[in-house]
């Protein structure tokens, strides 16, 4: 087992745990990655924007950010299990635990949760700009990185979205938002049409963070009194979505679909679904 860090930096509200090396590893000024990894036993992607990072009890046994916080702690508030878990069984929660607490990343979490592709490494200016003036430093939010999230939950502006396959490529480097490359792979999606949407799908899903009750399948889907208007209204609401990340395997496109996703999540248990299906259907009834 590695011994522990000297020092290690404390996470900032809603950090994720790669933005938390790449700072240890900017503090450090450790002058390559692999110091730096050699350091916390870390692996090559540094828990890269992963949702539940696998090996994040070695971080706090590796370094010593184990003598500050506990486990539990760094899960509620730097990881996205808080988001996923009131909508999890016993047996994915186990899951769950199981891998945050192995070192063996080979084995994907994503069918067991639900979990599908993603979006990663979005960012909001403003926060960066707000982060360096309060702390001198900026870092990746965890609000900013869930599902469906375009639009910046504090200030309300559309976030800049990493380039995909760079950013895979980039990780092990330990980027930080205001690293030199970031900004120039980076572009921001124009959202203007569906903005109020998208607004209220960020400030839902940032709430989630800290809810642990599931969202419920809005009124206006009632079984009993389901509305064919309220369906097609609905329809044209998430068929506005930008084909972008996460919207584009939704394919919610026509009221057929829709219908039979909705009568979906209306009759089968929800425990294979994603939160972000009931946090967009929630969306959208507030919108209605
Ligand atoms: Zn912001």
């Amino acid at each position: 087992m590695a011994g522990r860090t000297g020092f290690f930096p404390t996470p900032f509200p809603g950090e994720i745990l790669y933005s938390l090396c790449a700072r240890y590893h900017r503090l450090s000024a450790n002058s390559n990655i692999r110091t730096t990894q050699s350091e916390i036993s870390c692996t090559k992607e540094f828990f890269g924007f992963s949702d539940i990072p696998a090996g994040t009890e070695c971080l706090l046994t590796n370094t010593a950010l184990g003598t500050a916080i506990g486990l539990d702690h760094l899960i509620q508030h730097n990881t996205s299990f808080p988001y996923y878990f009131p909508y999890l069984n016993s047996v994915q929660i186990e899951k769950c635990r199981q891998r945050l607490c192995t070192t063996d990343t080979t084995k994907s979490l994503g069918f067991a949760i639900g979990l599908k592709y993603q979006l990663r490494g979005k960012y909001c200016s403003r926060c960066i700009e707000e982060d360096k003036l309060n702390t001198g430093q900026s870092y990746w939010h965890l609000s900013h990185q869930l599902p469906g999230v375009l639009i910046c939950p504090l200030h309300r502006v559309p976030l800049r979205i990493a380039e995909q396959t760079w950013l895979k490529r980039s990780l092990p480097s330990l980027i930080l938002p205001d690293s030199p490359s970031v900004e120039s792979h980076s572009w921001i999606p124009d959202l203007q049409r569906i903005n109020a949407l998208l607004d209220e799908i960020s400030l839902i899903s940032a709430k989630s963070l800290t809810s642990s009750t599931p969202l419920s399948i809005p009124a206006f889907l009632d079984y009993n009194s389901i509305n064919q208007k309220n369906l097609w209204d609905a329809s044209k609401l998430i068929g506005s979505l930008p084909r972008l990340g996460e919207y584009e395997s939704l394919s919610l496109t026509t009221m057929g679909y829709l219908s039979k996703s909705i009568f979906g999540l209306l009759h089968r248990d929800h425990l294979y679904h994603r939160p972000l299906e009931y946090i967009l259907l929630t969306a959208v009834a507030r919108l209605m």
